[in-house]
């Protein structure tokens, strides 16, 4: 999923929990279990992986991704009288993390992160690589519906 829906999931389950470290855990936790719902970035993954081209545009879309989250979940923090900034904001870091630590894995490939980054991919295609994937465009509609839903719960 973008980093946007894991971040606004975060925030909803922070707010939902009430509490800065089930926050964290249960942001976490969301990002592996909404992960495992095709969303369309199998295409950029396999070609930045496995067939090694357009390697930029899969770099592309991370960082469109990032500064997409960044900036809406400051929009959110921003307008809204949050209930507690300290339980969204550990939902949110719970949320996002894995998608840290991947990344941090495929910038080192640490051997410390290996076993991270192959727990984080079985959950990741855990469906695509039976059933394939959707196409990115409907995937990241439905995550704006999914998102536009979500922000209401904030
Ligand atoms: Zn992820």
């Amino acid at each position: 999923m973008t980093l946007t829906t894991h971040a606004t999931l975060g925030a909803v389950i922070g707010h939902a929990v009430g509490n800065p470290a089930l926050a964290f855990v249960f942001g976490f936790l969301s990002h592996f279990l909404v992960d495992m719902i095709p969303h369309g970035d199998t295409g950029l993954a396999d070609n930045f992986h496995v067939h090694k081209r357009r390697r930029k545009q899969a770099v592309a879309y991370v960082v469109v991704d990032a500064i997409v989250a960044l900036l809406f979940v400051l929009l959110i923090a921003n307008t809204r009288d949050l209930e507690s900034v300290r339980t969204f904001s550990w939902g949110i870091t719970g949320g996002v993390l894995p998608d840290l630590l991947v990344g941090l894995y495929e910038v080192t490939k640490t051997p410390l992160l290996r076993w991270f980054n192959k727990l984080h991919f079985y959950f990741h295609d855990f469906f695509v690589r039976k059933k394939g994937d959707v196409p990115l465009y409907y995937a990241l509609m439905a995550q704006v519906v999914f998102i536009a839903y979500l922000q209401t719960k904030l």
